[in-house]
C-alpha cells in the first residue's frame, strides 16, 4: 500500500483564483490595551503617546479603568481579549495594583495578559520574587516612561503576548488533533471514517461541520468520483457522483485536487487529497467559510498525516472484515456473517423466514465437469438469488453448495423456488438445468440463536434430501425430535461399537435346487445393554452419514474373514462369504489396501470372499469406480451388486463393471407370488439380463416353496431367505451346515 508523499507546507496550495490567507481582504482586530490608573492625566498622556502605534499590522484599542476594582470588573468580562495592561501600583490602597495582579493570575487565570507596572513613587517597587511569580513584564516609574520608552515597552509586551497566545493556540490545536484522532479511531468503515474526517477538520477550524468526501478510482474521470460521505448541507449528495454536485466552484476545486493529487485551499473551502491504496484515492473538502490562518494550516498539516494513516488502516480493516465476513468467490455474506444476520433478525422475527437451498448433485457437476465450472455455477446461482429478491432478503453462502436466505415470509417460501430455478442457467455458453432441495424455518416460533436456527434449517434440509430430494421441507418440532433421537442413537452406536456390542450373524446362501449351503452373507447386529436388538436398517444409514461406517465396516470385513477361515478349517473349504460394503466405505482411499491386508492376515482365498455393493456405487465418478473395482478384482475377490433393480444405474455402465453376481432384490421376489398369480416378469428380466452379461444371479428373501420353484424355472439357481435359514450365529450356522447335504469333498492341498 502506498501513501502519498506527506504534504509539505508548500503542498497546501491556493487554488488559482483565490487570494492566500492573511491577505488584505481579511483584517484582524486591533490589540486591546487596558490602562489602569487613578490619575486621569496618565490615561490621556498614555493614549496620546501610543496613538499611532501599529504592531504586526494591527493598531491599538484602549480600555480604561480608574481603580483596581473597576479594572477587575472589566477584566472579568473582557480579560481574554486584552493583550496588555498598564497598571498603576498605588491606587485605592498602596498595594492595590499588586493585589490586582494576583487576582489576574490566580483568580481569573489570565496567563497570556502582559502586565507593565507603573508607579509614581519609586519606593513602591515590588520585590523581584513577585515580578517573577506573577509574570510581570516590566516595572517602570512613571517619570522614566518617555514616549519612546513606552512604545518599546508596549511593543515588547505585545510581541510576548502574541507568542504566548500562539503557544496556547498550538497546545489547544494539538489537543484537538489528539481528540479528533481518537474520535476517528472509533469510526467504523470507510464511510464512517470519511464522515468523521469532515467533522473533525471542521472542529479543528472551529467552524460548523460542512463538507464532503469523494472516493476516486485511479484512471477514471474525476467527475465520476463517488461522494461516499457528507456532513451539513452536503448530506443529501451521498452516493452521487462529483459531476452531480450543484456548486460549480466546489466541483472544480475537488476535480482539480484529485487531478493534481494534492491539497488545495480556496477562500472558503479546503480540499485534502489522500491515497490509501495505489488504485484508489480520497478527496476531502471542508467549508471553513473563511481563509485559513497560518496556525490552521499547521494544524491541518499535522492532522492530514494522521488521516492518511487512518484511511490506510480503514482500508486494511475493511479488507480483513471482507475476508472474515464475505464469501470471497461469490461476494455475498459467508456463514459467520449470515448467522449474525439471523441473530440481528431475532429482535423482530415476526413474519421472517430462514431457508437453506442446496443444489442437487453439485458434487457430480464439480467432479464430472471441472471445479472452475462448478465455481461459475455457484456464481450464477448467487446472482440469480440476489437479483430475484429485494434488498429485504439476505442471501448468504452457508457451505460449499448451500445458500441461505433470510427475510420476509411472503418472499421466502417453498413455492418461490420453482420460479427461481425454472429457467436454465447459462454457464460458459452452456445451458444447465439445476434442481434444489431446501429446508425452511419460520422465525416467528423461534426462541433460539442464529446458530441454532441454522441447525434447524439444516435438519429440515437433511430430511428433504433423504426423503424427497428436489423438494422443500419445513422445519417442525417433530423433525427436531427425530433428529435428536438420531443423534442419541448415533452416540449409543459409537459406545456399542467400542464396547464390542456389535456382532455378526450369517445367513446361508443356498443352491436352490439341492438346498445345499454354498455360502453365507455376513449381517451386522447390535445388541443394546438391555438385551434388545437394533436392526441394521435403522443404524447403518446413520453410521454412513456420520462416517463411523468406515471403522465399523473394517471390523465387519475382519470378523467375517476370520469366520470364513474358521468355517474352512471346520471342514467347509469351499464356502463363500458375502460381505456388505457401504458406499462411504468403498469411497475411502485406503479401501482396496484394507481388503488386501485382511485377506492376507486371515489367510482366506480371495475368490471365496464376495463384496456386496449397491448400485449407487456406480452412479458416481465412473472412472474412479472402475479403477477400484479393477483393483479389487485383481486381488481375486468376487463382486456382487446388492438389491439389484432398486437403484438407478444405467445398464450400459453395469455392462462395463467387472462384477460376478447380481442379487435380485427381495421386493421383486415378493412380487412374484404376492397377487396369488404368478408375476415373474421383473425377475425373469433380471435373470435374462444376468445371463446376457454373463453374471450369476442370486435371489434375496426367498420365503416360500413356490418362490423357490419359480426361480428355478426362470433359471435363477441360487437364493437366500427364511425358507432356508434366518441369519445365524456361528454355532447355528455350523449346525445348519451339518444338517444340509454335504458339500463336495475337500480337494487335497498340493
Ligand atoms: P441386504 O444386504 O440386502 O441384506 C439382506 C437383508 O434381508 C437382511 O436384513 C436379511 O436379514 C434380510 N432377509 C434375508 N432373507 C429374508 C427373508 O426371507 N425375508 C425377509 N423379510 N428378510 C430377509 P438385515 O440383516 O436387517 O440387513 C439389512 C441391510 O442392512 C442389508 O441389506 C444391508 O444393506 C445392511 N447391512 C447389514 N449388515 C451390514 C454390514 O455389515 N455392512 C453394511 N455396510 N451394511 C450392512
Ligand atoms: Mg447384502
Ligand atoms: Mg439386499
Amino acid at each position: 500500500m502506498s501513501l502519498p508523499t506527506p504534504p509539505e507546507r508548500d503542498d497546501f496550495v491556493y487554488a488559482d483564483t483565490v487570494a492566500p490567507a492573511g491577505s488584505a481582504s481579511f483584517t484582524l482586530p486591533p490589540w486591546r490595551v487596558l490602562i489602569v490608573d487613578d490619575e486621569p492625566d496618565v490615561h490621556e498622556a498614555t493614549r496620546l503617546a501610543l496613538r499611532d502605534l501599529v504592531f504586526d499590522g494591527r493598531p491599538l484599542h484602549f480600555d480604561h479603568a480608574h481603580s483596581a476594582q473597576e479594572a477587575r470588573a472589566l477584566l472579568i468580562e473582557h480579560g481574554s481579549d486584552i493583550a496588555v495592561m498598564l497598571l498603576d501600583v498605588v491606587m485605592e490602597a498602596s498595594d492595590a495594583g499588586l493585589l490586582l495582579v494576583r487576582v489576574v493570575r490566580d483568580v481569573l487565570g489570565l496567563s497570556a495578559l502582559r502586565i507593565i507596572l507603573r508607579t509614581g513613587q519609586p519606593g513602591y517597587a515590588p520585590e523581584l520574587g513577585t515580578i517573577r511569580a506573577y509574570d510581570i513584564n516590566d516595572y517602570k516609574s512613571k517619570g522614566e516612561l518617555t514616549r519612546t520608552k513606552l512604545h518599546t515597552c508596549v511593543v515588547a509586551a505585545l510581541r510576548s503576548y502574541a507568542q504566548v497566545r500562539q503557544l496556547e493556540a498550538h497546545r489547544r490545536g494539538l489537543e484537538k488533533i489528539i481528540d479528533a484522532s481518537n474520535a476517528l479511531g472509533q469510526a467504523r468503515g470507510l464511510r464512517g471514517f470519511s464522515e468523521g474526517v469532515v467533522i473533525q477538520i471542521c472542529a479543528l477550524l472551529d467552524v460548523p461541520a460542512e463538507g464532503l468526501v469523494c472516493a476516486h478510482v485511479q484512471g477514471d474521470d474525476p467527475a465520476h468520483a463517488t461522494i461516499i460521505a457528507a456532513a451539513g448541507d452536503y448530506a443529501p449528495l451521498i452516493q452521487h457522483q462529483l459531476h452531480e454536485l450543484p456548486d460549480e466552484s466546489l466541483r472544480t476545486l475537488l476535480a482539480q485536487c484529485i487531478h493534481e493529487r494534492r491539497h488545495l485551499l480556496s477562500e472558503n473551502e479546503s480540499c485534502f487529497y489522500f491515497q490509501p491504496k495505489q488504485q484508489f484515492s480520497i478527496a476531502v473538502c471542508c467549508r471553513a467559510g473563511r481563509p485559513l490562518l497560518p496556525l490552521d494550516q499547521n494544524l491541518l498539516e499535522a492532522f492530514s498525516a494522521n488521516i492518511a494513516v487512518g484511511f490506510a488502516n480503514v482500508h486494511l480493516n475493511e479488507k480483513v472484515e471482507s475476508l472474515a465476513f464475505l464469501d470471497q468467490l461469490l461476494q455475498i455474506p459467508n456463514r459467520v456473517s449470515f448467522t449474525q444476520h439471523i441473530d440481528a433478525c431475532l429482535s423482530h422475527p415476526e413474519e421472517q423466514t430462514l431457508a437453506l437451498i442446496d443444489i442437487d448433485d453439485f458434487a457430480n457437476i464439480n467432479a464430472t465437469l471441472d471445479q472452475q465450472f462448478g465455481d461459475r455455477v455457484l456464481q450464477a446461482v448467487a446472482q440469480r438469488l440476489t437479483h430475484h429478491f429485494s434488498d429485504q432478503v439476505t442471501v448468504g453462502r452457508v457451505s460449499s453448495d448451500c445458500f441461505g436466505l433470510l427475510g420476509p415470509a411472503c418472499d421466502i417460501h417453498p413455492d418461490a423456488l420453482p420460479e427461481i430455478f425454472g429457467a436454465p442457467f447459462l454457464i460458459n455458453g452452456e445451458s444447465l438445468r439445476l434442481s434444489v432441495t431446501s429446508g425452511f424455518v419460520d422465525l416467528n416460533a423461534a426462541k433460539s440463536s442464529g446458530a441454532e436456527l441454522l441447525k434447524d434449517a439444516a435438519i429440515a434440509l437433511k430430511q428433504a434430501k433423504t426423503s424427497h430430494r428436489g423438494k422443500a421441507q419445513v422445519f417442525s418440532d417433530e423433525l427436531r425430535r427425530s433428529a435428536k433421537d438420531r443423534m442419541i442413537l448415533l452416540n449409543n452406536l459409537r459406545d456399542a461399537f467400542s464396547a464390542d456390542r456389535l456382532f455378526l450373524v450369517y445367513q446361508p446362501q443356498v443352491d436352490l435346487y439341492s438346498r445345499q449351503i454354498v455360502g453365507a452373507e455376513a449381517l451386522l447386529r447390535w445388541r443394546t445393554e438391555d438385551g434388545s436388538f437394533i436392526m441394521p436398517d435403522r443404524f447403518i444409514p446413520l453410521a454412513e452419514q456420520s462416517g463411523i461406517i468406515v471403522a465399523i465396516g473394517e471390523w465387519v470385513m475382519r470378523t467375517a474373514c476370520a469366520e470364513l477361515k474358521r468355517l474352512i478349517d471346520a471342514g467347509y473349504p469351499q464356502l463363500r462369504m458375502a460381505i456388505n460394503v457401504s458406499h462411504a466405505q468403498f469411497r475411502e482411499p485406503g479401501f482396496v489396501n484394507m481388503v488386501a491386508g485382511i485377506l492376507y492376515q486371515y489367510d482366506v482365498p480371495a475368490h471365496q470372499v464376495e463384496i456386496e455393493l449397491t448400485e449407487s456405487v456406480a452412479v458416481e465418478d465412473i472412472d474412479l469406480v472402475m479403477e477400484k473395482l479393477t483393483a479389487l478384482k485383481a486381488l481375486g475377490v468376487l463382486l456382487a451388486i446388492d438389491d439389484f433393480g432398486t437403484g438407478y444405474s444405467s445398464l450400459s455402465i453395469l455392462n462395463q463393471l467387472p462384477i460376478d453376481r447380481i442379487k435380485i432384490d427381495r421386493s421383486f421376489i415378493i412380487q412374484m407370488t404376492a397377487t396369488g398369480e404368478q408375476n415373474n416378469k421383473i425377475v425373469n428380466l433380471i435373470t435374462g439380463l444376468g445371463r446376457q452379461l454373463n453374471l450369476v444371479t442370486i435371489a434375496e428373501g426367498v420365503e416360500t416353496e413356490e418362490q423357490r420353484e419359480q426361480l428355478l424355472k426362470i433359471g435363477c439357481l441360487e437364493g437366500q431367505g427364511y425358507l432356508f435359514a434366518r441369519p445365524l450365529l456361528h454355532q447355528d450356522l455350523i449346525a445348519a451346515l451339518q444338517a444340509t447335504p454335504s458339500p463336495p469333498p475337500r480337494l487335497p492341498l498340493p
